[in-house]
């Protein structure tokens, strides 16, 4: 007989549930249970509810007793970053803000040239410790699934190396850390051979490692100029979901080509589309893909944001991600980020968490987390507030005081 508890009373239990996957919310869809309670059993919830009744329903329980004002939701989920990597990029981000452009800083030794040669270098060990360390931050401030992606050493060997990485912090950290072989990000400047022969180099060579280690189901592209053309991709991409993977497309970030090559392929997610037009919005809202857009890369960069608002009235599902990296989005804060794009593109407070719950959930494909539900899993966060809307309100600064990883507590 496996061991129940019973944590509560949450002064709201803001459980998510009843929510669509795509479209606009309003906040009044939101179920908020006052005065409630989570039951668990091994890992996942059994039951939400009134608290007192909760107690009264269930014998042989040990009580987690909230003696504060709190309130509940699912932990949160990013899903995308990239925050295994070596090295710093504040010189680059020193002349950003100087006014020098991307090839201008790149020229200077800077760019993503900079974060490779670093990552590259680094020993396994090394590059474990830096995940970990950036891993923990997140996951104390609330994110109980973690995206990864691989992509900063771009030849085998060293992708490998970046996978394990995540592997093995995932086998240590109480998060789940979710990686995603990026292999595909750029061609690495010391490749012989032309895009689609690197593409080729991946299949051939890296993927099959990757199946036989068992170090990802996920396989990611950057389409852009500067990186690879829908083309290219829709060879790459095609070879990889033969192979069993999961697709994921950074698109439309600068120029168009992401997004119908997601939907045609039936991509899990297509992320970042700052510069995404009506057609391919629409086209999103007929698909089952879902976009991901990524606030803080528009932070980094100092340009627009996606437009998430015209997706979600379109009948868009959106999910938020932190876009964690060296280059771009250096900051890594995904409650404040969302709360940024919130105010930014008038999302209503149930759009932006549904964002960063269980529709960044459906972006990685995973249908156990995201809500507090029976049956999923009791990853949960606790603010020392009374009204969840102090939450979004506080613009990132209220961070979660408690946070449980499948039941248990691993911040207080
Ligand atoms: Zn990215």
């Amino acid at each position: 007989m496996s061991e129940i508890k019973i944590i509560g009373p949450f002064t709201q239990l803001l459980t998510m549930d009843t929510i669509p996957l795509k479209g606009s919310v309003d906040d009044s869809q939101l179920e908020i249970i006052p005065n409630g309670g989570v039951v668990i059993a091994d890992g996942l919830i059994v039951k939400t509810g009134n608290f007192d009744q909760l107690c009264s329903e269930f014998h042989d329980f040990e009580i987690y007793r909230i003696e504060k004002d709190m309130v509940a939701m699912p932990g949160m989920i990013d899903p995308h970053t990239h925050i295994c990597w070596a090295g710093s990029r504040a010189k680059d981000y020193s002349l950003r803000l100087a006014g020098k452009s991307y090839p201008e800083i790149a020229q200077s030794g800077g760019g993503i040239g900079d974060t490779v040669s670093k990552t590259r270098t680094a020993s396994a060990a090394e590059l474990e410790s830096l995940l970990a360390e950036r891993a923990t931050a997140h996951l104390l401030k609330g994110i109980t699934t973690i995206e990864v992606k691989s992509g900063y050493c771009l030849n085998t060997e060293g992708e490998i190396k970046m996978l394990e990485a995540i592997r093995n912090v995932n086998h240590t950290l109480p998060a789940d850390l979710i990686s995603t072989c990026l292999a595909a990000h750029i061609k690495p400047a010391d490749f012989v051979g032309s895009p689609s022969d690197y593409l080729n180099r991946i299949v051939n060579e890296l993927l099959p490692e990757i199946l036989k280690r068992k170090l990802s189901r996920r396989v990611d592209i950057y389409i852009d100029k500067g990186a690879f053309t829908k083309d290219e991709a829709r060879i790459y991409l095609t070879s990889a979901k033969n192979l069993g993977f999961d697709l994921a497309i950074h698109g439309e970030q600068f120029t168009a080509g992401g997004v119908s090559l997601a939907c045609e392929l039936g991509a899990l997610s297509v992320d970042h589309l700052e510069v995404i037009q009506n057609l391919e919005i629409n086209l999103l809202a007929t698909s089952n893909v879902i976009p991901v857009v990524l606030p803080g890369a528009s932070l980094g960069l100092g340009c627009q944001f996606a437009p998430a608002r015209k997706l979600l009235d379109a009948g868009c599902s959106l999910a938020i991600g932190s876009d964690w990296n060296p280059g771009s989005a250096p900051m890594g804060d995904l409650l404040m980020q969302t709360a940024i794009l919130g105010i930014f593109e008038k999302m209503t407070m149930a759009e932006s968490l549904a964002g960063i719950t269980f529709r960044a959930a459906a972006a990685l494909g995973l249908t156990d987390r995201g809500i507090l539900r029976n049956g999923l899993l009791a990853d949960m966060i606790g603010f020392p507030t009374s009204d969840y809307r102090e939450i979004l309100y506080n613009q990132g600064s209220l961070k979660p005081s408690v946070v449980w990883k499948r039941g248990e507590k691993v911040r207080e």
